[in-house]
């Protein structure tokens, strides 16, 4: 089946003097839903579009939290996240940052897990977070559908930069949140369409496009990444790797300058972002600061040949 055409309409005419399923882009587009609805299959639940993946956590922790309320956050998750949560701090919201491979701390409103973060590709304990009495969102852009569906292990919302895995190309900005609460998913969209925090039809139809082969790069990502894991392991100059056995992204620390290794790679673009057809590795100290060791390196796996990566990788590191 083709694609839907993109509708870049943001107004459709009334239906006999009444507003239809669509009269205005702000509270719904036919690409949009289109996109939603395959999203909401892959993860079991319904899907809203946002305007990239952190306008997604605004907008969920402003609909459905109170000023004065406190969001457990997984320690090590993306560091955007809490960074985001601390400026959100001005208007009453709290939050306190937790080991999410054991219980989440009492006296919590909601609970924010990472599938698995980054860049440091811990799991959460889902069964331990579900146990607790504050709803759990759980960010699974890195596992994406294909390896992990959070609905099935307890969360009650599913967050996605969809600018990742999900789109797959790097030329989109794009997120997503999918729930099977009707109140919360209906409480999301009033807030979207107030906050005009929305995604547009050409960014939408990008995410249908992505998910076509999905599952096709997805896996073989993971296939690559495992083998890279695996060789990197066994390198004298490699400290620890850090790979959950799924996805195609990885961190490992190096005996050495790893700034001097990304600037070394030629086939391993040097940028940030992940999730892409083309293989990407940046240090992450650059942005997280003592967050992070000085010497991690994340690899974002793309397509490429796995022996001309490593062929790429050990020529970059140190000998
Ligand atoms: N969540 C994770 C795990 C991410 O890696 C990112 C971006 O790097 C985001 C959320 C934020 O998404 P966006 O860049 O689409 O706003």
């Amino acid at each position: 089946m083709g694609l839907p055409p993109v509708d870049r309409s943001t107004l459709w005419p009334f239906e006999d003097g009444e507003p239809g399923e669509f009269y205005y882009q702000r509270y719904a587009h036919p690409t949009g839903v289109a996109a939603e609805r395959e999203l909401g299959e892959l993860e079991g639940g319904e899907a809203l579009l946002f305007s990239s993946g952190s306008g997604a956590t605004t907008a969920l922790v402003l609909a459905l939290l109170e000023p004065g309320d406190t969001i457990a956050v997984a320690e090590g998750c993306y560091y955007g996240t809490p960074t985001l949560f601390r400026e959100l701090g001005r208007w009453g919201l709290e939050h306190v940052e937790f080991d999410q491979t054991g219980p989440p701390p009492d006296a919590v409103q909601l609970i924010w897990l990472e599938a698995p973060s980054n860049p440091f590709l811990t799991m959460p304990d889902f069964e331990a977070a579900a146990a607790h009495a504050a709803p759990v969102v759980v960010d699974a852009t890195a596992a994406t559908p294909i390896h992990l569906r959070a609905l099935d292990r307890g969360a009650d919302l599913v967050l996605h930069s969809a600018t990742k895995y999900l789109s797959g190309h790097s030329d989109v900005l794009l997120g997503a949140v999918v729930t099977r609460d009707q109140e919360r998913f209906d409480r999301l969209r009033e807030f979207r369409s107030r906050s005009g925090i929305v995604a547009a039809p050409d960014a939408a139809w990008l995410l249908l496009r992505g998910l076509r082969t999905l599952d096709v790069r997805v896996g073989r990502q993971t296939e690559t990444a495992s083998e890279l894991a695996r060789r990197l392991e066994a390198h004298p100059k490699v400290e620890i790797v850090r790979y959950p056995g799924f996805s195609g992204l990885l961190s490992f620390d190096v005996a050495g300058d790893a700034q001097e290794v990304e600037r070394s790679t030629k086939l391993i673009t040097n940028a940030t972002s992940l999730g892409g057809v083309t293989s990407t590795m940046e240090t992450r100290h650059r942005w997280e600061g003592d967050r992070v060791p000085e010497n991690l390196l994340r690899l974002s796996v793309g397509l490429e040949d796995v022996d001309e990566l490593w062929a790429d990788l050990e020529q970059a590191l140190p000998s």
